[in-house]
């Protein structure tokens, strides 16, 4: 209130001494009628020399013209924003970003990170963390790259009491208690993993690729060099379409975006609420890699294995649900009905995003087959009208991958003779741009590196494996972790496969 009178006091100050004016030069104008030119001049100059006595005062700074200061203004407004210099970041906060590479065993990057700190030969902090960071370096030993275990799972369970109900009359709540591991299990396994020394390390980082003259692309063992005592391993996850089969099963119900536009989990609540948190494999390992960076190689994060028969990571991105063939599934029919709003672009657009924001995250994307099809089995015709709907209803919204992670385990080959010439099945995956195989052999690691592709075998880490390894059936886990201590209380008994 102080403030507004006092504002009203200035403009009504300023009315006056422009009214004082006013006068003045009316008394000027009558002067000059009536003298000569000299007269005429003598009185502007006394005019002149008045305003400058009065500046002199600081009186004339309030009567300047109001109208004069707001045009200069609205003109340096109007004028475009000078391009803002960028902001050179502190040493501390130069320091801080390489300390998180180096924390990632990302040494020569976080070496490059200081040193393209002006001055930074001068800051004793700086020339110190690079010494350590040469140090840390100078230690690592190279990784064993044919002795790296390959671990996937499955959509994480949230709700054991819906996933695994009624086992003895409910073939579904079966297979989920068989291939399907809980969020606790995988929290369990995830922080033990750790602590036993496993780094996650790419897929990729398992191979070094070279392109000769002829735009042909070599493969040999990668260098992976971690500090001694570090194993590494690779991360593959299947399936993340969240599928219609899991709906009404304590599964997730689709990956979206946070307002901070981090990947997270939908899901979808007993009274029908949805809720958006950690609620799968994805947005619980990014956690956990910010809260442990040594527990990533390098920022590396999983290879995501996708279908796109019902869409991909939740959304209904396939055509089929636009054409609604009249051999459509059930299931999607029964979608389709209770999504009149339903459209096709809208959803891929939507799956796109959040696919951009994995994969700047560090995830990857492979296909997992369009119809999770059985590879060994399927015929010529059938690999490549599926192959085309992959590339037609997934490639777009997840990139382009030369990684293909075979479903039901299947794979084109024995080991270890892999795959030769004249393998028609091969040949066809490999001209179509898929360089690295993975298939799912659960034995403790299998890579086979030729020329030509990458192989690796993966290991399940799900119901099937941790019930049965808990109860000494089954010896296939201990180099990772002890089954009965990651074992979930609310997973009843496992049923063997006949
Ligand atoms: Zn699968």
């Amino acid at each position: 209130m102080d403030r507004q009178r006092e504002e009203m006091r200035r403009r009504a100050s300023r009315e006056r001494q422009k009214r004082y004016f006013k006068k003045r030069l009316v008394t000027t104008l009558g002067l000059l009628l009536v003298i000569t030119g000299i007269g005429v001049t003598a009185a502007v100059l006394a005019s002149n020399k008045k305003r400058d006595k009065d500046k002199k005062d600081g009186t004339v700074e309030t009567i300047a013209d109001p109208a004069v200061n707001e045009n200069s203004q609205k003109q340096q407004e109007s004028e475009a924003p000078k391009p803002q210099e960028p902001e050179t970041p502190s040493w501390e906060a130069v320091l801080q970003e390489a300390d998180l590479l180096a924390a990632g065993y990302d040494y020569d990057g976080a070496i490059e990170k200081v040193k393209g700190f002006t001055g930074y030969e001068g800051v004793s902090e700086l020339t110190a963390a690079i010494n350590g960071y040469e140090t840390k370096k100078a230690e690592c030993v190279p990784v064993n790259i044919s002795e790296i275990p390959h671990v996937f799972y499955h959509t994480l369970v949230v709700d054991p009491s819906k996933a695994f109900a009624d086992q003895e009359h409910n073939p579904q709540a079966v297979g989920n208690n068989q291939w399907m591991t809980t969020i606790d299990e995988f929290n369990k396994i995830t922080q033990t993993m750790y602590e036993e020394g496993y780094v996650l390390v790419d897929l990729k980082d398992i191979a070094e690729e070279t392109v000769d003259e002829n735009g042909i692309t070599h493969y040999k063992e990668g260098t992976i060099m971690l500090p001694p005592g570090k194993k590494a391993f690779v991360l593959s996850l299947d399936d993340l379409s969240y599928y219609h089969s899991y709906d009404g099963y304590g599964f997730a119900s689709k990956m979206v975006l946070d307002e901070n536009g981090k990947p997270k989990c939908e899901y979808i609540q007993d009274d029908g609420t949805t809720v958006v948190g950690d609620y799968d494999a994805v947005p619980l390992l990014d956690k956990f890699i910010e809260e442990h960076p040594d527990a990533s190689y390098k920022g590396a994060k999983g290879t995501i294995a996708l279908t796109g028969y019902n869409g991909v990571l939740g959304y209904r991105t396939d055509i089929s649900y636009q054409t609604v063939p009249d051999d459509i599934n059930a299931d999607k029919k029964k979608w389709l009905e209770e999504h009149p709003d339903f459209d096709l672009e809208t959803e891929r657009a939507k799956a796109k995003e959040v696919a951009d924001a994995m994969k700047a995250d560090g995830w990857k994307f492979a296909s997992h087959t369009w119809g999770h099809m059985k590879i060994g089995e399927a015929s010529m015709e059938r690999i490549q009208a599926d192959t085309t709907k992959w590339k037609e209803n997934v490639e777009p919204i997840v990139g382009e991958t030369d990684v293909i992670i075979f479903a039901h385990g299947q794979d084109l080959a024995g080991w270890p003779e892999g795959y030769m010439a004249g393998n028609e099945k091969f040949e066809y995956l490999k001209s179509n741009g898929f360089n690295y195989y993975c298939n799912v052999d659960s034995a403790q690691y299998n890579i086979q590196i030729r020329d030509n592709y990458v192989r690796m075998g993966r290991r399940n880490l799900d119901g099937y494996r941790i019930y049965f390894n808990s109860i000494g059936e089954e010896n296939t886990l201990s180099d990772l972790f002890n089954a009965s201590d990651i074992l979930d209380p609310q997973r009843p008994p496992v049923q063997r496969l006949h």
